[in-house]
């Protein structure tokens, strides 16, 4: 007998069903009749389906649609609370834990620092994982029968389709089949992609790419990663290297990557460029806000804060890096002429301070007009969005009966 854990995927096998669960959450509220209009599916079969998805308690109906005069019609919806996923992020100092529902909303988060993160070996890493995936299971107060599964963001190369983590220039990790030892481990599907990539499908589902057939998603943290979406789905390439945005180079004699090149883009325009600026500033004595903040390190946050105060050094900073920002999406623009380009992740936090040097240059360098004016948007999802992507990685497969795509 099919466990309860796994009664979710077992009931999805079906197309039908998972086409019809997917009408549902598109539409938010519809009837049957609408869904066998929508599917081409016959009535008979939608009311099946139906009846199996409302047995399962994915689906709810309620009498509370729009009438013509006479009864309102019975509408469905889907059950969000009737299962979880826990989504882990896995960063290059911190791991985040969360749970959300079927909606991709969170109901509980936590934090977790890497042990010293650069020294990891494969063996290491992996017990680390298992370890904070039990406490934190420990602490979720939903029963473990409706949790479906686990999506893992990770930092740097992944193969979605295996759940190996093929490369992490920071971490330093290599070929880490973490979907295997962790299905094992918890008896759970478990889904693996690259963090930009699940910030791209987070994006795609529940936040400013809901509405968007191409969109680029640039992840711009401690480095930056890039998420494409074509025609609606996650775009790998030939060996999931696609989306390495942050790895194209913008300038031969800049500084040294993690990767080993110089100039990546990354280096010229990531969190570790803010710190890089605002060191050599200090260095060169230069009177800023940023040489009075005590035992705080020098990073993002503080230099936000200091330009929000009027540090005009700080401001100059955010202005440079923005410009970088902006060189880079320009690069992606000329190459994939995207129609919105979401920029995510710790660095977006900044957006008041980056949109305008980011727009600036786009406006004056893109091609065409119609270039110029591409769309340029913040992360509604903010900084769980990898978190959130995660979940999503599953959803999408429970929804859609096919991994990694919308
Ligand atoms: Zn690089």
């Amino acid at each position: 007998m099919a466990s309860p854990i796994t009664g979710s995927f077992q009931l999805m096998k079906s197309l039908n069903r998972s086409v019809v669960l997917n009408t549902i959450r598109i539409h938010g509220a519809i009837s049957r009749s609408e869904i066998a209009k929508k599917t081409k599916l016959t009535p008979p079969t939608v009311t099946n389906i139906v009846n199996e998805l409302i047995d399962a308690e994915l689906v709810l109906e309620s009498r509370s649609g729009k009438s013509n005069g006479g009864r309102k019609p019975i509408i469905l919806t889907i059950n969000s609370n009737s299962r979880y996923i826990v989504g882990v992020d896995v960063g290059v100092n911190k791991v985040r834990l969360a749970v959300t529902n079927l909606n991709g909303e969170v109901s509980k988060r936590k934090v977790e620092p890497m042990p010293v993160s650069k020294a990891l070996n494969e063996e290491e890493f992996l017990l680390f994982l298992k370890k904070i995936l039990h406490s934190f299971l420990e602490e979720v107060s939903e029963g473990r029968d409706k949790l479906i599964g686990i999506g893992i963001a990770m930092h740097g190369i992944v193969d979605h389709e295996k759940g190996i983590a093929i490369h992490g220039p920071t971490l330093k990790l290599e070929k880490v089949p973490v979907k295997d030892v962790i299905e094992e481990e918890f008896n759970l599907p478990v889904r693996v992609e690259n963090d930009a990539k699940a910030l791209a499908l987070g994006e795609k589902w529940f936040g400013a790419g809901k509405e968007t057939d191409h969109f680029v998603c640039l992840n711009v943290g401690e480095g930056i990663g890039g998420g494409i979406v074509l025609n609606n789905r996650l775009f790998h390439g030939n060996n999931s290297l696609a989306g390495e945005v942050g790895h194209t180079i913008i300038d031969l004699n800049g500084p040294t990557c993690s990767c080993g090149n110089k100039g990546c883009f990354q280096t010229l325009a990531s969190g570790q460029a803010l710190k890089e600026r605002a060191s050599k500033k200090i260095e060169e004595g230069v009177e800023t806000e940023l040489t009075k903040i005590g035992n705080r390190e020098i990073e993002g946050q503080v230099i936000y804060e200091a330009a929000l105060k009027g540090d005009v050094v700080a401001k100059e900073i955010l202005r440079e890096t923005g410009e970088y920002l902006g060189l880079g999406i320009l690069n992606v623009i000329h190459f994939l002429n995207p129609s919105m380009i979401i920029v995510g992740g710790g660095v977006s936090k900044a957006g008041s301070f980056l949109m305008g040097p980011i727009t600036e240059t786009i406006e004056t360098r893109a091609l065409s007009f119609e270039a110029q004016k591409t769309r340029i948007v913040l992360s509604d999802l903010g900084e769980e969005g990898s978190l959130i992507g995660a979940c999503t990685l599953v959803l999408s497969e429970l929804f859609t009966h096919e991994h990694g795509n919308t």
